[in-house]
């Protein structure tokens, strides 16, 4: 395989151009389903880089909070992945994408009474059934939470008026709760495990936040911040995979194909990108496509992800450098 290097201002000017050319696009809508997310300001527009010495690069509404949504169903995958190991997740969750949406009632009948992913909201509900201490809320809330600190390297906290908003409209959400317990397929009491996955959910995280967990993922486990080994690094390539197979929604194909970067968003508009070994990278805006992606956000990482050449099956292995003194 081949090494590129590509220097740090390359990545610079990438992400300030990605900034200026996107920052007026006006496609896209909030979420309405959920009352809180209709309210965000349209016009915020966030990315961030994390590098493995610890620099992060922004441009934009890099520490705006906003709901970090779907996006948390990588950490909680990845405690899972960590108390269960890659097997047992395999078992009693899966791997598989649907090719549905991500709250599909449906692909859980057709996929043989199987939650598929822990990155679609079956899976994600499984998942957190799963997180230890089992039957006791407060102690799985905690380790919710910290795990997700410690892959950020700070606090984060809850919106408690996106839980809220969340937990008087997730219908759905727990009829799938329900139809996983007639399949024996959540492993802990299901309104709990529904109330702990909303509450996930509706944690607040910032662009910088979200960059330095991707960092973390990318870096197998190592936090470049806090300098903390979060996970063992064997995990990196696992959660990675799933981000890779279903982390766009329907439309996680087409952007691997296009853009090679394993992602995972949330329709808080956030999107979380991982190239491992090469930096973890995050971008936000609120109004999102039909699929439940942000507009300015994934067009902003597509940009970046193409100016720099680093489509990760492009069989070149790529490495952030210095620049070069003169
Ligand atoms: N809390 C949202 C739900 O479960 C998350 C959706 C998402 O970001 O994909 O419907």
């Amino acid at each position: 395989m081949m090494d590129r290097r590509i220097r740090k201002e390359e990545l610079k000017i990438a992400i300030h151009e990605a900034y200026l050319r996107f920052r007026e696009c006006n496609e896209g809508r909030n979420a309405d389903y959920i009352p809180y997310l209709a309210n965000a300001g349209s016009s915020l527009f966030g990315i961030a880089a994390c590098l493995p010495d610890g620099e992060i690069i922004t441009a934009g509404d890099c520490s705006s909070v906003f709901g970090i949504e779907s996006i948390s169903k990588v950490p909680t995958a990845l405690l899972v992945l960590k108390d269960y190991g890659s097997e047992t997740l395999l078992d009693m969750i899966g791997a598989d994408a649907t090719g549905m949406p991500f709250n599909s009632v449906l692909a859980i009948l057709l996929e043989n009474e199987h939650p598929s992913t822990p990155l679609v909201n079956a899976g994600a509900i499984s998942a957190v059934s799963m997180v230890r201490p089992v039957g006791n809320s407060d102690g799985k809330w905690e380790a919710i939470k910290e795990n997700i600190e410690k892959l950020c390297g700070s606090e984060v906290r809850l919106i408690d008026e996106l839980y809220r908003s969340e937990s008087v409209s997730n219908h759905n959400n727990r009829a799938i709760a329900w139809l996983l317990k007639s399949y024996n397929r959540i492993y802990d009491e299901p309104e709990m495990s529904l109330d702990l996955y909303t509450r996930q959910c509706s944690l607040g995280v910032t662009a910088t936040q979200l960059s330095i967990m991707a960092a973390t993922i990318a870096f197998g486990g190592y936090n470049p911040i806090t300098h903390e080994h979060v996970f063992n690094s064997s995990l990196t390539s696992r959660i990675t995979s799933l981000m890779a197979t279903v982390g766009f929604y329907e439309h996680t194909g087409d952007w691997m194909f296009s853009c090679g970067l394993p992602a995972k968003s949330g329709v808080g508009g956030g999107i979380m990108g991982v190239l491992p070994g090469v930096f973890g990278i995050a971008a936000f805006s609120p109004p999102i496509d039909a699929a439940g992606n942000s507009v300015r956000a994934q067009r902003a990482l597509h940009f970046v992800m193409e100016q720099l050449n680093l489509h990760i099956f492009n069989g070149e292995r790529a490495f952030i450098v210095e620049d070069e003194k003169n």
